[in-house]
């Protein structure tokens, strides 16, 4: 089936800020959309969001110019490509836009077209989308699926939630559970007794940009001790069956080569955030950190590995970009053993792809992630499964675009039947399995 019109027009994401939807078409009825996320902690080297930059517009930030870029220069030239061709569209697409970072015509266009072709390729396939996924992905469709088990952010900080915690991101993560519905419902029952806990303290329960409670905590320390104690009342043994997984994005906190904890006026060096991390390992049972340090900073992300021992999972995340060049130095270097997969970090479902290819090759783990501004289309969902990477991060149990994706999870799980496996974390806690 051939691409027969493709439409674009501009929408709002989860903040209120304008996002590109793309609807193909493959023919005059038969149509699929796509709109893409927006980060806020974004790296520097990710692909190029087109704005607008109009002030008074949606604070410049409107997307209008990337629609104009969909309809006048994108929609013409894949007018009657192969829909199933999905590397040869997204090349079509590279090519029309020229540049190393997508800036021309915009990554958000380009990848709302994408994710578009993925979906209608779905249709025209006569498959499911996780279906559709992984048959691009390479993998034989007889085999089992491995459904992602999800790090769930319940309590967030940074860029997501002024006047919270500096670390950015505190999950959990559901490592003892049998399926992906039992890790969905360990993740609400603790997300509730934390919501009852911070109540206790007398502080506001209202959530942040990735439905995580952001209470005003006096140290970074404090969401680990209340997390243990959700857990705790929960009755899971912390490190068995639940464990806490990080995100610093420490790029949004480093000035002047060192690591400003605002919360503690602390200035730490590498080598001092490294200390207090490998502190809390030993206290806590935490199983991956991603970002731990500055996106520029490869020698700090090596020591830090070494340092663990290869016992937890370090992830770049505005270390990679999702971008091949980047994972190559990164496996060169040995700074990280996981690399979080964005889609709009690079702008292509192809590129998406052999991203994620690269990394399981090189013996690294991958991540498929949201961004922190998402949209209604639980993307994540299909996109973890297809690619069977084993492991998502969707955000918190609240705000119905984050639970959009764990619904679509459980709906998948479901309709496979015994054909779904739930993934085996791949790290253990480093702290003893001790009962709170
Ligand atoms: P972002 O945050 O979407 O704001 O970049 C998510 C993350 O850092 O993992
Ligand atoms: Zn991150």
């Amino acid at each position: 089936m051939n691409i027969f019109r493709i439409t674009a027009q501009e929408l709002l994401d989860s903040r209120g800020n304008p996002t590109v939807e793309a609807t193909v078409y493959l023919d005059r009825r038969t149509k699929v959309s796509a709109m893409v996320p927006s980060g806020a902690s974004t790296g520097k080297y990710e692909a190029v969001e087109l704005r607008d930059n109009e002030p008074q517009r949606y604070h410049g930030k409107g997307v209008l110019k990337a629609v104009r870029n969909i309809n006048a220069i994108i929609a013409p030239a894949l007018i009657g490509f192969d829909v199933t061709d999905q590397r040869g569209i997204d090349q079509k697409m590279i090519e029309l836009d020229g540049t190393e970072n997508k800036s021309r015509l915009g990554a958000n266009a380009i990848l709302a077209v994408s994710i578009a072709c993925l979906r209608a390729g779905a249709i025209a396939r006569g498959l499911q989308f996780y279906e559709y996924v992984a048959e691009l992905f390479g993998k034989p469709l007889h085999q089992a699926y491995i459904m992602p088990i999800p790090l769930i952010n319940v309590l967030n900080g940074g860029k997501h939630a002024i006047g919270s915690s500096d670390i950015q991101e505190y999950m959990i993560v559901p490592i003892g559970a049998p399926t992906f519905e039992e890790a969905t419902r360990w993740a609400a029952e603790t997300f509730h007794h934390l919501k009852g806990i911070i109540q206790e303290r007398g502080w506001p329960t209202t959530v942040g940009d990735e439905g995580g409670y952001a209470p005003p905590v006096e140290s970074n320390e404090e969401p680990l001790k209340l997390i243990m104690e959700a857990i705790g009342r929960v009755g899971f043994r912390p490190g068995k069956d639940m464990a806490i997984a990080l995100d610093l994005a420490a790029s949004e906190f480093y000035e002047d080569g060192k690591y400003h904890l605002a919360k503690e006026d602390l200035h730490l060096t590498a080598e001092e955030l490294a200390d207090l991390l490998l502190d809390w390992m030993g206290r806590y049972p935490i199983v991956s950190i991603e970002d731990p340090f500055d996106e520029e900073d490869w020698e700090s992300f090596a020591m830090f590995k070494e340092r663990t021992g290869n016992r937890i999972q370090v992830v770049g995340d505005d270390l990679f970009v999702t971008n091949p060049a980047r994972v190559k130095i990164g496996i060169e270097r040995d700074a990280a053993n996981c690399v979080l997969i964005k889609a709009n970090q690079i702008g292509t479902i192809t590129e998406t792809l052999d991203t994620i290819r690269l990394a399981l090759d090189n013996g690294l783990h991958a991540i498929i992630s949201h961004r922190s501004g998402e949209t209604e289309l639980p993307f994540e969902a299909d996109f973890s499964v297809g690619t069977g990477v084993g492991q998502v991060k969707i955000g918190s149990v609240s705000r119905s675009e984050r639970v959009a994706e764990y619904n679509e999870l459980m709906r998948i799980e479901r309709s496979l039947g015994g054909k779904a496996v739930l993934a085996i974390f791949p790290f253990g806690a480093a702290m003893p399995n001790k009962v709170v």
